[in-house]
């Protein structure tokens, strides 16, 4: 079979996926006190629809969705409110946060749940479904996922594709997700395909994966569901929405733009086993999957975890650090965020949980731009991030953005490759940031 790939750019890192790739998926321990996030999603932050001293039982509604682009916010344990405080996200955004300490029994917990006839329910009332019980695109954009389809739902989706590349180091999460969860994955896709009506549906996983590929190869022969299952070449960011797209149907999102211009959804599959989960099973989004990971860390994982656990008590989890640490990212290594305070808590986008040592971190004082080209080679949008980062240097920001600033997915691949260790993606980010608020000059 012909491995599909994206056509320029990219990169080929270390994959570092390690035992975990292979191991099987744990519970961790139910924290003794869950800080639930009511901005964990793009949009705005769910409004908090407890208070201070309330009794929550494990699943119930803390934080109500404000509008269509927020989302509904469970609780990941049953308690009682010790606070609602200001917290600090990974990603520098700040907002509210529902503290709750364990108490009293759980409803969902080791609980024999009845599986619904989801079938019979029509389009309305399976999104209906996955708004109540709060779930996002947990793999990229963390859209509500209603929202997705209701974007979707204005132009005609021909192809809905299942994104099981995972390319960026370390992470394993959905690997194992594809090989333990097969029937949940395949029930979450089968939802969206209802809502969606592609003419097709195809399965993309990395060819590093096959026991994945097989796996899912076979429940589709088994449940007679006619989708494809494709090999994508390994490759960093296979796994963004606009390679996966060029790769498997050989379309180009337009600049500012997303799959659903030309035709196509793309459902990742950590989200495909959540709306599993909320439609067949009833249960609420308050835990999910992440890869603890990296170096430093004693025992490597991919543990079923609730949302809020500190990160610190997730890596305690793991044995806690053989070595100490040189940085703690919560994400993957290219795209996600150095934390310094391990009481920051798992939200529904977090994919992994990093402490990496000085020898994986590669940190090397930066130094002039030798022009070896190595950036613009990598990078899979066909920028220059050379040429933007002078741009942003030089203050000229309207520039930076005629010449595709915003274009940029912030993959990481440019920063990963430069010899001279600039750090291209920061300022490109927060360039960004700048320009869109209207301030120009940095
Ligand atoms: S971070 Fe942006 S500029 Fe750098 S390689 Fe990725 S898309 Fe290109
Ligand atoms: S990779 Fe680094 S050194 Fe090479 S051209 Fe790009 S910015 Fe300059």
């Amino acid at each position: 079979m012909r491995r599909l790939t994206f056509t320029r750019g990219g990169i080929v890192p270390p994959d570092r996926k390690g035992h975990t790739r292979r191991a099987t998926l744990w519970n961790a321990a139910i924290p003794r006190t869950s800080i639930v996030p009511l901005l964990q999603h793009s949009g705005e932050p769910a409004v908090a629809c407890v208070s201070q001293t309330d009794r929550v039982r494990e699943g119930m509604l803390v934080g109500r969705a404000a509008s269509a682009r927020s989302a509904n916010v469970h609780a990941p344990i049953p308690g009682i409110v010790r606070e609602i405080r200001r917290i600090d996200l990974p990603d520098g955004v700040s907002c509210d946060a529902v503290v709750i300490d364990m108490d009293g029994e759980f409803d969902l917990l080791g609980k024999r749940v009845e599986a619904h006839d989801w079938q019979s329910y029509d389009r309305k009332a399976l999104s209906r479904l996955m708004a109540e019980h709060g779930v996002v695109d947990m793999d990229g954009s963390r859209l509500p996922i209603p929202l997705s389809y209701a974007n979707m739902n204005q132009r005609r989706c021909d192809t809905l594709i299942l994104n099981g590349s995972e390319s960026e180091p370390y992470l394993s999460g959905d690997h194992r997700t594809m090989v333990e969860n097969v029937s949940a994955v395949l029930t979450g896709l089968e939802i969206v395909s209802r809502i969606t009506r592609p003419s097709k549906v195809v399965i993309a996983v990395e060819s590093n994966k096959t026991d994945a590929a097989s796996t899912l190869r076979a429940a589709v022969r088994a449940s007679g569901l006619g989708y494809q299952v494709v090999r994508l070449r390994v490759r960093y960011p296979q796994g963004d929405e606009r390679q996966l797209v060029k790769a498997v149907v050989g379309r180009e999102i337009p600049s500012g733009g997303n799959a659903a211009d030309v035709g196509c959804m793309t459902l990742g599959v950590t989200t495909a086993k959540a709306i599993h989960e909320a439609v067949v099973l009833g249960i609420p989004l308050i835990e999910r999957v992440v890869t603890v990971a990296g170096g430093a860390i004693a025992e490597e994982a991919n543990v079923k975890v609730r949302i809020g656990t500190p990160v610190g008590d997730l890596i305690e989890e793991c044995g806690g650090f053989k070595e100490t640490p040189m940085k703690v990212v919560v994400g993957g290594p290219m795209t996600g965020h150095t934390v310094s305070d391990l009481a920051t808590p798992i939200t529904k986008g977090t994919r992994a949980v990093l402490a990496l040592t000085a020898g994986e971190v590669r940190r090397a004082p930066t130094v002039p731009c030798i022009q070896c080209g190595r950036c613009v080679s990598a990078c899979p949008m066909g920028l220059s991030p050379t040429r933007l980062f002078k741009l942003i240097e030089h203050g000229d920001l309207q520039r930076a953005a005629s010449e595709g600033l915003h274009d940029c997915t912030e993959c990481g691949a440019c920063g990963y490759i430069c010899p001279s260790r600039i750090p291209l993606v920061r300022r490109l980010r927060r360039a960004k940031t700048r320009q869109r608020s209207g301030r120009s000059g940095e």
